[in-house]
């Protein structure tokens, strides 16, 4: 016997379970539309130039100190930086520095062990010292929202995210439940861009609404920001609904979860930070305890973040040859993948595949970023799989940058056959 032979059955992680099946199939055909990383389109990983060339260049510099323990809130100068690719600071020349500054100060960083351990971390503060009735999660969402919110012990309530007939955000029933049924505190989880697994983000003027409706019911929004850059190829702009909260609603309090995997192609080095937006009239006081308590947090969970990814991000958005060359592979990455959603469009309608499937490409910038919600049913996604080895998830999400252009009609063909 052991004391562990209780343990409850966990749930397989989905994304890399598929990953791991994919690998196994010997089929010369086999296309890898599951897990969420950037393909070139040749199917290899790719490393950024930018980040190749920052690798180079901190190794040469032989600094002795470059393996010793960070702060337990990660690189101070990293954390300034990132903050200032979340939140703008400093971008617009013509504000006053005092006023930077002072936007800044509303704002409290911490190094994490990436995305998920920035949601994971804010989760873990907001359930400790908020104590929020129930977390908002969109439905659909990244699986691990919920895994998240269950260790950290919140209970979890659905808005309805997507409108499949319609293939669209559903605008309507999302402000519809939050506007009925969200109490003062409660939590609701944002996608600050190319919501995942859907592709479908809100517009300008829908984030305008949940943000005054946000205000008003004393909500508590967390933003996940996993494709800052990587989505429209414009950092900035990927950022607008999280900028728009920060600059328009000066009593808002919110969380920013931001990962470096995607936009730097830093999957394996788990680069992120938590961002805590203050509302205008905290006081420096209750900043400094926030900031603490974080640390206390971190502490106890695994001392710091790593170091070596957080040293490459640093390196490169504190350098404006660098951030150049930054801004050029993200213009690659968000590039092909958009070319790839054309792509594949024109061939299910060269193909006349029975459906409409305007909602692969961008329409309205609306439909954005790696993924996309194809519209098949889970039998046909196992027979994608089966037939065809096509591998993608039960929901018919698929990751737009596997496709290539020696696959993507290949995968056209697939979707139409298992539809007829
Ligand atoms: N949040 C969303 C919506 C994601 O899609 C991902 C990655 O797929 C993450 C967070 C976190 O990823 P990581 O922990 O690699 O930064």
């Amino acid at each position: 016997g052991s004391i562990f032979s209780t343990l409850p059955e966990t749930p397989l992680d989905e994304p890399f379970a598929v990953n791991g099946a994919y690998k196994q199939d010997c089929n010369a055909q086999k296309v890898n539309l599951g897990i969420g990383v950037y393909r070139t389109s040749e199917g290899a990983a790719w490393p950024l130039r930018v980040v190749e060339e920052t690798e180079k260049q901190i190794y040469e510099t032989g600094d002795v100190n470059r393996h010793e323990y960070l702060a337990i809130q990660g690189d101070q100068e990293f954390l300034t930086l990132a903050s200032g690719l979340v939140f703008g600071f400093g971008e617009d020349k013509d504000s006053e520095p005092s006023m930077t500054e002072q936007q800044r100060q509303r704002v409290v960083s911490i190094q994490t062990v990436s995305g998920t351990g920035a949601n994971r971390l804010g989760a873990e503060l907001l359930a400790r010292n908020v104590r929020p009735g129930c977390v908002w999660i969109p439905d659909p969402t990244w699986a691990n929202h919920y895994t998240i919110w269950d260790l950290a012990g919140v209970p979890k309530k659905g808005y309805p995210y997507y409108d499949a007939t319609y293939k669209t955000f559903d605008f309507e029933g999302t402000f519809r439940t939050l506007s009925t049924s969200a109490k003062a505190n409660d939590v609701v989880i944002l996608h600050a861009c190319a919501h995942n697994p859907t592709g479908a983000d809100p517009t300008q003027e829908q984030w305008k609404m949940l943000a005054q409706l946000c205000k008003e019911k004393g909500i508590i929004p967390f933003f996940d920001l996993a494709y800052q850059g990587f989505a429209s190829g414009d950092a900035k702009k990927d950022a607008w609904a999280i900028r728009y909260f920060f600059q328009e609603l000066h009593e808002v309090e919110f969380c920013v979860a931001q990962s470096f995997s995607k936009n730097f192609g830093l999957y394996g080095q788990r680069v992120g930070a938590l961002h805590v937006a203050l509302s205008s009239t905290a006081t420096n006081d209750t900043a400094s305890k926030l900031h603490a308590n974080l640390c206390h947090l971190v502490r106890g969970e695994y001392s710091m973040a790593p170091r070596g990814g957080a040293e490459i991000v640093k390196t490169v958005l504190g350098n404006e040859h660098l951030r150049n060359k930054w801004q050029e592979d993200l213009t690659t990455m968000s590039q092909r993948i958009q070319l790839m959603r054309n792509a594949l469009f024109n061939e299910l309608i060269k193909l006349g595949t029975p459906g409409d499937w305007k909602h692969v490409i961008n329409q309205a910038s609306c439909f954005i970023g790696m993924f996309t919600y194809i519209g098949l049913t889970e039998n046909q996604v196992h027979a994608m799989t089966e037939r065809h080895h096509i591998y993608l998830l039960k929901s018919g999400r698929i990751s737009i940058s596997g496709l290539n252009e020696k696959n993507v009609r290949y995968v056209a063909m697939a979707i139409d056959d298992v539809i007829r």
